[in-house]
């Protein structure tokens, strides 16, 4: 099979959708990889690596999407790329269709297969290809919240570790999951006392088990929420409620209880943040001020770390990449359930019920 990769063109994006390794798989499998000329830079990944990979570099956009069976991507098509996607072709990218009308349109009206990483699944109830980006997502937000809490950038001026003689910053991670746990283990790595608060009181057993001695939990009641909130100088909202918008958790009114300059570091904002003052920001401009209440909304956190990121995102496409490529979309999808999922567009018919659900289109 031929397999693609365009260089992604979304703003501010620097991931890949093919890493120099999974080129190499994918050539040892006995596939052609046809990677766009520059596609790996912003990521660290010269056409050199490509080539040494067995890949081949082609120069344009066009070309790799008028010559490939599959385009492997990291976000969702654009505009310009939804015009070039044909019949018979395979599409394997994060798509997010849901709140996207559009770009459901356009996927419709190319008759192309669409498969989407998010709704690949996993045997624990998991979503693999999800997983990797929250982790990366969780083991930033102490990173940026430290950065955040200097006092030249608007904190309180606290050392996440303290120092001998100085109690430590109070880290209170809203949510448990993916996210929660790292963001969890990195703060307390660096030194930090951290609460972790969730409504799962199996998850809360899990944690507890694994790293009852790191961090404590507590069931994320509405007033236990607000006391430890208050006590905190960062708070990291990582909730997950899948399928709708993220609960808002913490109101405007509360952050008046807040010390002054306390962080708010808001992952859960890609599903609308979890606190009513949060509103998405962008890695330029990626804090303000509500009431004195510093807050870092970044809506895409993992593309701050785009090497991390396409390497992580990468390790958990390539088996999948590899059995369509190997098997073709439809074998591959009838042997494994779990890909078979992540169908959310095919030949002009949309195959995903809650994307059909969201948007009134017939599945
Ligand atoms: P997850 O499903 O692994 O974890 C979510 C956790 O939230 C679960 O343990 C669940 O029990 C808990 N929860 C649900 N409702 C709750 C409530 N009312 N109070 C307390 N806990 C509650 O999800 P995840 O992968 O950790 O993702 C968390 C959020 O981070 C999601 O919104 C995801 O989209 C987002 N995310 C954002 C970025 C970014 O760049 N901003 C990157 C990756 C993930």
């Amino acid at each position: 099979m031929k397999i693609g990769c365009p260089t992604e063109i979304k703003p501010q994006e620097f991931r890949v959708g093919i890493t120099p390794n999974a080129a190499h798989e994918a050539v040892a499998h006995g596939h052609e990889v046809l990677i766009q000329s520059g596609a790996g830079r912003g990521a660290g990944f010269e056409d050199a690596d490509y080539i040494t990979a067995g890949a081949r570099m082609i120069d344009t956009a066009e070309e790799v999407f008028a010559t490939a069976d599959m385009i492997v991507k990291v976000k969702e098509p654009q505009a310009g790329e939804r015009k070039m996607l044909r019949e018979g072709q395979v599409l394997f990218t994060y798509l997010h269709l849901a709140p996207d009308p559009e770009q459901t349109r356009d996927l419709l009206a190319s008759g192309a297969t669409c498969i989407a990483y998010e709704t690949v699944t996993d045997d624990r109830g998991g979503l693999p290809l999800l997983a990797p980006m929250s982790e990366v997502a969780g083991k930033l937000a102490p990173q940026v919240g430290a950065w955040t809490l200097q006092k030249a950038n608007g904190g309180r001026g606290v050392l996440m570790g303290g120092v001998p003689g100085v109690f430590p910053a109070r880290v209170v991670v809203i949510g448990g999951g993916v996210v929660g746990t790292h963001a969890a283990r990195v703060a307390a790595g660096m030194g930090a006392n951290v609460a972790v608060l969730d409504r799962s009181l199996m998850r809360m057993r899990y944690l507890d088990d694994v790293f009852g001695g790191t961090f404590k939990t507590a069931y994320a009641s509405a007033a236990t929420t607000a006391e430890l909130v208050a006590e905190a100088d960062m708070v990291i909202g990582a909730v997950l409620i899948p399928g709708a918008a993220a609960p808002k958790l913490v109101s405007r009114a509360q952050l008046s209880t807040m010390k002054p300059g306390a962080v708010i570091v808001d992952v859960a904002i890609d599903q609308g943040g979890c606190f009513e003052t949060s509103h998405a920001t962008t890695h330029q401009d990626p804090i303000y001020d509500v009431d004195g209440i510093m807050h870092y909304c970044v809506a895409n956190m993992p593309g701050a770390v785009a090497r991390t990121s396409t390497i992580a995102l990468g390790n958990a496409t390539m088996p999948f990449m590899l059995a369509l490529a190997d098997k073709g979309w439809r074998q591959a999808c009838t042997d494994d359930p779990h890909l078979l999922n992540g169908l959310n567009v095919h030949a002009g018919k949309l195959t995903y019920y809650a994307v059909g659900k969201a948007l009134g289109i017939d599945v």
